[in-house]
């Protein structure tokens, strides 16, 4: 093999643009201090307003790394007051995937991240497809080529190949002699002008370190020069492949340049690039843009986040797991952002008030938990918003999935008179605060669909148990500390409420204004497990004993009285409050299910018609309690 001279490098000067050698780009200029340029130190946010952009490939679908990349540029150019751009970067025209540009667009637009400029929105430096820009790319690479900064290259596949492996064989890293950069410009034109196959690489003068917003300075400031056992040899990236097509950093450099991006906010497997796209600002004088790599995605093992462990595309999240926009923007926003808020659920216009560019070094682990914490915290949000258009979209699925799930007749049972959507809007309202999907959602709340005669209850077992040891002249009358008599006395009390009234208001006025202590303290064995006596001592407590004895009681009848009620409505499944459960089961569904609780109870309730004696006290109490009408709360007509 013959031998290259070997160039001067020495004798050259690197070219370095005016604003760098103000220190104010992101590039370095010899002695000066490496920096970012107008950036407020606080929040990284750029003074003036940012023209960023989003460029995919349509080589694969968006997918959360992606999205989260596309957020970043969206929020910092409208939290700047800018421009946020899309670009399709389809240069590889191999690797594109039919179809995958429109879902992109589709995927963006559901994520809310519109564009300002870009394909279908059009705007003043498109087209905004590179495959289209062709002309533009070749343009710029003769410039480079006149002005030696790039040189064609006639090598052959066979060359290099053959190259490449003598150099593998002795060890050495890969690198290319730069033979063709030694044609003469002449003859470089004339053999291309010939149709001799060829690429064009840039002549790199040293891949420089530039000042990012993330990581500050980086890079090697490596000359792009090699002496080794054998030869010197270049790292002369292609820019313009043999068919005439550029290769992703000649587009990208000469696209973020004409299309005045400021910010380029981009993962950190583009980082190795930056020194090279660097250089090819350099060769074409232009100031480049301010860099932000943002870090890589990784599950709780410290792995990649890879098609197999959920970097999937947003379709899963979507179509499969019915994940809210909101939800996944706002989980997508907090992989590697901090922020000083309270609450970490934002909606995309408070990221847009909030965004800035403290992003943390590091890999970011990904923590699929969170995505469910803000999948609820969204629902309630939209819940709360009774005309939300997101409320509307949840009552449409969750009424796909129950039509799908029970039949016509079951249902018209359930609604009588109702519309499926107007029964579950409440239900939806009740229970947002546990709403992921519209599966589990159902499944949760199941009963609410279920007749009379189809919902199961477990056998009831009372919340509270009586005291342990009852004495002998008090033995329990119940199994329960609370007598399950009182409970369905207290359950058909609170029916006993006209259609007209049947409203939220009214059942928690009502629990609320129910007397429950009268019912335990009548009750020993309960009276003792509230910390009262029973009636027959009731004359030696004081005062201020006895209204902290009918408290304790009270609150004792109420804990009860839910926990019948849940068991009784929804047979103890967790879900909306007693009241809302009341309300949205409408009056006639309500009573049934108490009654039919009542029956399959009737059996626990023991000395079933037999009257225990009454002292005179007690007597006394009963018959006040009989004028009692306390259980109507509201509904009660004023006393004279
Ligand atoms: N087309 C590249 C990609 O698909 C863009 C990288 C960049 O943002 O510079 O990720």
């Amino acid at each position: 093999m013959m031998r290259r001279p070997i160039p001067n490098l020495r004798a050259r000067q690197t070219w370095i643009c005016t604003q760098c050698r103000a220190g104010y780009s992101s590039v370095a200029a010899p002695g000066s201090k490496l920096r970012m340029g107008n950036h407020n130190r606080k929040t990284n946010l750029p003074d003036g307003p940012a023209r960023t952009r989003f460029a995919p490939s349509p080589t694969g679908y968006l997918h959360l790394g992606s999205l989260r990349t596309a957020l970043f540029n969206y929020l910092l150019a409208k939290r700047t007051g800018g421009q946020f751009l899309l670009r399709i970067e389809d240069t590889d025209q191999k690797r594109t995937i039919p179809g995958a540009e429109q879902r992109l667009y589709d995927d963006l637009r559901w994520a809310g991240l519109q564009w300002d400029e870009g394909p279908i929105v059009g705007g003043p430096y498109g087209p905004y497809r590179q495959s289209e820009r062709t002309e533009t790319y070749r343009k710029h690479t003769h410039e480079l080529i006149d002005n030696g900064h790039a040189y064609r290259c006639f090598c052959s596949a066979e060359r290099l190949d053959a190259h490449a492996r003598h150099r593998s064989e002795a060890g050495l890293a890969p690198g290319y002699d730069r033979r063709c950069a030694e044609i003469s410009a002449a003859e470089s034109a004339e053999r291309a002008h010939k149709g001799e196959a060829h690429v064009v690489r840039l002549k790199v003068e040293g891949y420089p370190m530039f000042y990012d917003i993330v990581y500050g300075k980086t890079g090697q400031n490596r000359p792009n020069t090699k002496l080794d056992l054998i030869e010197r040899v270049y790292d002369d990236p292609i820019l313009l492949k043999s068919d005439g097509h550029p290769t992703y950093h000649l587009a990208n450099v000469v696209d973020d340049h004409l299309m005045e991006i400021t910010h380029v906010i981009r993962g950190t497997e583009w980082m190795a690039s930056t020194p090279l796209h660097v250089a090819l600002y350099n060769a074409f004088k232009w100031t480049p843009p301010q860099f932000g790599h943002v870090p890589l995605l990784v599950d709780k093992s410290g792995q990649k986040l890879s098609k197999r462990n959920a970097d999937i595309d947003l379709t899963f999240f979507k179509d499969t797991q019915s994940i809210f926009a909101a939800t996944l923007v706002n989980f997508a926003a907090l992989l590697g952002w901090s922020h000083t808020q309270k609450s970490d659920v934002f909606n995309l216009e408070e990221l847009e008030q909030l965004f800035n560019l403290k992003i943390t070094r590091g890999n970011t682990v990904v923590a699929f938990e969170k995505l469910w914490f803000l999948q609820k915290a969204h629902a309630q949000r939209f819940a709360s918003a009774p005309e939300s258009p997101e409320l509307q979209d949840m009552v449409h699925k969750l009424t796909t999935t129950v039509e799908a799930t029970y039949s016509k007749e079951q249902l018209a049972q359930i609604l009588n008179t109702r519309t499926l959507p107007s029964y579950i809007t409440p239900l939806l309202q009740a229970d947002a605060k546990s709403y992921t999907t519209p599966e589990d959602f159902l499944s949760r709340n199941q009963t609410f669909f279920q007749t009379a005669a189809t919902l199961t209850r477990p056998a009831y077992t009372p919340a509270s148990s009586p005291p342990s040891s009852p004495s002998a002249t008090n033995p329990p009358t119940t199994t329960a500390a609370v007598p399950l008599s009182s409970l369905h006395t207290a359950a058909t009390a609170l029916t006993l409420v006209p259609p007209s009234h049947w409203t939220l208001d009214t059942h928690r006025a009502n629990i609320a204004a129910y007397d429950g202590a009268s019912a335990v303290l009548e009750s020993p064995s309960a009276s003792a497990s509230a910390g009262g006596r029973p009636l027959e001592q009731e004359g030696q407590q004081s005062p201020a004993e006895l209204e902290a004895a009918r408290k304790a009681a009270d609150k004792l009848f109420k804990k009860e009285l839910y926990h019948y009620l849940r068991w009784a409505l929804s047979g103890g499944a967790p879900g909306p409050g007693i009241p809302e459960t009341m309300v949205i089961l409408g009056r006639e569904q309500t009573v049934r299910r108490l009654q039919d609780a009542k029956a399959l109870t009737l059996e626990m309730v023991p000395n079933r018609g037999v009257k225990r004696y009454k002292g005179p006290q007690e007597s006394a109490a009963a018959a006040e309690k009989s004028k009692d009408i306390s259980w109507m709360g509201s509904l009660a007509p004023k006393r004279a």
